[in-house]
């Protein structure tokens, strides 16, 4: 996936070429990031890239031409192909679903805003979709986009060692929260054991044991999504015992 990113401050983004899955993607060619300053296209480099607003008000936004130069930059350095998308607390809020359709694109821009925002008109004219990564705001686009960047690239294929690290993980579990993990040391400050039926090698065992505790993990942390799940007979069965097993253990 060849991601773009326009941004005041692409040094932030160093957090994840340098580290994590991200980095291991950028090294395995999967992924490619490339940085367009739109500081680079205005007349004098530290003032012109942002203005204050019209109508009055505190704060600054982002000023449209070097916005617009910086677009088609990036475009340019795709044949035009990117879809472009603004992060913005405003836009679409991310979930899995969505992430997945992001996934579709081989060539996307990210541009990130600072201050009080940018200006409408680079939303009207030129951004395909704004995207939000919650309902609370952040100073700037950047860690939005790190943390975008960082979800597509857990899926990209190729990425992770194996496919089946991402299928266990929450959310993509079928809908469901992962399940507890343990390591070394079996027993922690001679008291706190590992589950017995993990250190018993019965594959089978285990993944019903990891199954149960998904599916009490779900209803004990995220009854929302529980409600949303369709249990199979299996799984009904395995979580009247988790559940049967809570009530006895705190009679
Ligand atoms: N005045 C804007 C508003 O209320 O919609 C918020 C501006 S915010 C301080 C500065 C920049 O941070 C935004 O232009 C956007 O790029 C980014 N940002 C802030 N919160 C975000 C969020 N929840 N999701 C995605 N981007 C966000």
């Amino acid at each position: 996936m060849w991601i773009g990113i326009i941004s005041l401050f692409p040094e932030m983004f160093k957090a994840i070429i340098d580290y994590g899955i991200t980095n291991k993607g950028i090294k395995k060619k999967l992924l490619t990031l490339n940085f367009w300053n739109p500081r680079d296209y205005t007349k004098k480099k530290y003032h012109n890239v942002d203005c204050n607003i019209y109508g009055g008000g505190s704060g600054v936004i982002l000023k449209a031409e070097p916005l617009i130069k910086s677009i088609h930059a990036a475009q340019y350095k795709v044949n035009n192909s990117a879809k472009l998308f603004y992060l913005s607390p405003q836009g679409k809020k991310i979930n899995k679903s969505y992430i997945n359709n992001l996934l579709t694109y081989k060539n996307i821009i990210l541009l990130c805003g600072r201050y009080k925002g940018i200006d409408e008109r680079i939303i009207n004219y030129y951004i395909d979709e704004e995207i939000s990564i919650g309902d609370y705001i952040l100073s700037g686009g950047e860690l939005p986009a790190m943390v975008l960047i960082d979800i597509l690239t857990r899926l990209i294929p190729g990425v992770l060692n194996t496919k089946s690290s991402n299928d266990t993980d929450s959310f993509f579990n079928n809908g469901l929260l992962d399940s507890p993990h343990y390591t070394r040391p079996r027993i922690l400050k001679n008291k706190e054991k590992v589950p017995e039926i993990l250190l018993s090698g019965h594959h089978k065992k285990i993944q019903e044991w990891r199954l149960q505790q998904s599916l009490g993990n779900t209803w004990l942390k995220r009854p929302d999504l529980f409600k949303k799940k369709k249990l199979t007979k299996e799984e009904k069965i395995l979580f009247n015992e988790f559940k049967n097993k809570l009530i006895k253990k705190n009679l």
